[in-house]
């Protein structure tokens, strides 16, 4: 396919990039500051900020172009209309890592059984948001509005940790991402599954295990 990688340059870019590229989808990189010409691409994908990612999102789809976001921190549910009536895709994940998504899954069982819960979420320091998508959708998943910690220091990649704690015992369940490339598997799910989904907005690579 031919995307476009707004926040090419990022973390998450660096790592991404190399691995669409190697799958056989030529990418053309759009940094802040670049005009965000994306007509004729197949999709375009936002690894950026919660501040650029509805402009980059609004213009993708302006220009009829479907798009797959992982930025976390902002409400994608306003865009939900435009891309209907486009009849194009708006996938966002807050989460594209596999693992983490079975995390909050198996968070979610848990939950039924031991309903008293909170989380701790680790990033690294220069993540912007906090608390982080993740630990907000674990925390929609197993209800009961459990207390969300948030850690930002050097050395952290994406770590979570949801603790159960009933009369004499505990559970932890913990998912630790190590490596940004942690996050590509999803993308080229999310990316080969577009076409299938409904248009208008889909939440969360759930939706497409
Ligand atoms: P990052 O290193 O700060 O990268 C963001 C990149 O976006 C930077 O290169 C930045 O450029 C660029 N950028 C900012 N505004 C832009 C614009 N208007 N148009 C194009 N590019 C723009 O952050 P990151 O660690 O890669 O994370 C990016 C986002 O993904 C964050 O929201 C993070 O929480 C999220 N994330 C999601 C997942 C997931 O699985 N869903 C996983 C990891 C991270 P400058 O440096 O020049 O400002």
């Amino acid at each position: 396919m031919r995307l476009a990688v707004f926040g090419a340059e990022g973390k998450v870019g660096r790592a991404l990039v190399p691995v669409l590229e190697r799958a056989g989808h030529e990418v053309r990189g759009i940094e802040i500051g670049d005009e965000p010409d994306v007509r004729g691409l197949d999709a375009a994908v936002d690894f950026t900020t919660p501040e650029a990612a509805p402009e980059n999102v609004r213009a993708a789809l302006d220009q009829g172009v479907s798009c797959i976001v992982g930025t976390t921190g902002w409400d994608p549910q306003p865009l939900h209309e435009l891309a209907a009536a486009k009849g194009l895709r708006l996938f966002v994940a807050p989460n594209f890592s596999i693992g983490a998504v079975l995390m909050m899954r198996f968070a979610a069982q848990a939950a039924a059984y031991m309903p008293r819960a909170e989380i701790i979420e680790l990033h690294n320091e220069a993540k912007k948001d906090a608390p982080s998508g993740t630990a907000r959708a674990t925390a929609d998943l197993i209800g009961g509005d459990p207390a969300i910690h948030s850690v930002r220091l050097p050395g952290l990649v994406a770590h979570q940790e949801v603790i159960f704690g009933s009369e004499g015992q505990l559970l932890t369940i913990r998912h630790d991402t190590t490596a940004r490339e942690s996050f590509a598997p999803g993308v080229l799910l999310a990316l080969e599954k577009l076409p299938e989904l409904p248009v208008g907005l889909t939440v969360g690579l759930d939706s497409l295990l």
